[in-house]
């Protein structure tokens, strides 16, 4: 929802350098998408024209397209493979390094040098994944200081939707294609401006610095008639009116084999997810033994070792695997941090090489199962 107030004004697109400048002279390095390798990736942007100027994605279950539409927008490209996980969850976090000396050792922390990054471009799902990234690291006495302290330097600067990806379904999950908090900055792309409106207090001191005309009714009708448009085009939906207590009691369901049997358990959907914070540790001593790295990587409740727990492997199979992965991202996320941990980006039905696509599976689990149907001594 746009809001007219003056916290919201309006940049012509041919001026949108000051707000790359304005956010240079306050100390930010801005981050936003930049065509790398067939895709958008975040990446350090200083001119306008580092922006994926004209271009936009396409996108289908295991397919990811780029092609130039010559309509100049600078934010045609909806999203690539990377959510706002990486800077706040590093995929690599060096935690603690230990250094031997005589017969005692000492451990030291290896807290991020904290840098000011101003994220331009992040999408309503991808801040919606971000608050949920929040709730899990920095609840209450247990805050990670890791998290915390990248966290407390991101400046989020949302773009909110006004086309959607044939694998997006962010408005059945209720969080998007508008972004509607979570954010410091919001635009909105309309034909020769953007509108502009802030969400925090350090937003609004980038709005005045601007020094930007204020929003007019029009534009702000435009921009909400916009992002409602995109909402009614989504094909892609996910109902969840029965979630947590159906998909708990699909748990031997027979579809859950013929979904493992297409998954190759690559992994690739836990690691683009906004949400799935699976990680492990390693330890990496060096050469002369005087000295050892303890890091946390990214991990994925896809993968083998991940399941293995003293002497033992509680997922052993693919099938346990995606089960657990769709049991946990869209029923008991739900009773462990009170809201899914799904939020409808659909990257993980783009970037699933074979196509796997979760608004599909959930239908089919809450359908009555072929093993449920069958009569008793039937194999
Ligand atoms: S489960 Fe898939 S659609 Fe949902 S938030 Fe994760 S990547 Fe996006
Ligand atoms: S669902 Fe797709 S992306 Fe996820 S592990 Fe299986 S094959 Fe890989």
């Amino acid at each position: 929802m746009v809001t007219a107030s003056d916290r919201c004004g309006v940049l012509p697109k041919a001026d949108f350098q000051r707000l790359l400048d304005v956010l240079g002279a306050k100390g930010y390095r801005v981050v936003g998408p930049v065509v790398r390798d067939g895709s958008v990736m975040w990446e350090t942007v200083e001119r306008t024209a580092d922006l994926p100027i004209g271009w936009r994605d396409e996108q289908e279950p295991g397919r990811y397209r780029l092609e130039q539409s010559g309509d100049g927008r600078l934010f045609g490209v909806v999203h690539g493979p990377q959510s706002l996980k990486p800077f706040s969850f590093a995929p690599r976090e060096a935690l603690l390094t230990i250094e031997r000396s005589k017969n005692s050792f000492a451990s030291v922390p290896t807290l991020p040098k904290s840098e000011k990054v101003a994220v331009l471009g992040a999408r309503a799902c991808d801040v919606a994944g971000l608050a949920m990234q929040d709730r899990i690291f920095l609840r209450d006495a247990y805050a990670d200081p890791y998290y915390q302290a990248r966290r407390n330097s991101m400046f989020v600067i949302a773009v909110n939707c006004t086309r959607a990806l044939a694998t997006c379904f962010c408005a059945s999950m209720g969080t998007g294609p508008g972004a509607t908090s979570g954010f410091d900055l919001a635009l909105t792309e309309l034909e020769t401006v953007f509108l502009i409106e802030a969400g925090s207090s350090e937003g609004n001191d980038i709005l005045s610095a601007l020094a930007i005309d204020p929003s007019s009714p029009a534009s702000i009708e435009e921009a909400e008639a916009n992002i409602t448009s995109c909402a009614m085009s989504q094909t892609r939906r996910l109902n969840t009116a029965e979630l947590p207590g159906a998909l708990y009691e699909a748990h031997e369901h027979s579809h859950w084999d013929d979904v493992a049997g297409r998954c190759l358990a690559c992994a690739n959907c836990t690691m683009v997810c906004p949400t799935c914070f699976c990680h492990t540790v390693e330890e990496t001593p060096d050469l002369t033994g005087q000295r050892t790295e303890h890091a946390r990587l990214w991990d994925s409740c896809f993968t083998q070792e991940h399941g293995y727990i003293h002497g033992k492997n509680i997922r052993p199979t693919i099938k346990d695997r995606y089960r657990m992965w769709l049991t946990h991202k869209l029923a008991s996320w739900i009773d462990q941090f009170g809201a899914s941990g799904c939020v409808g980006c659909g990257r993980c039905i783009t970037w699933c090489p074979v196509g796997i696509d979760l608004t599909e599976e959930l239908p089919a689990l809450l359908k009555p199962s072929i093993r449920t149907q069958q009569k008793p001594g039937q194999v």
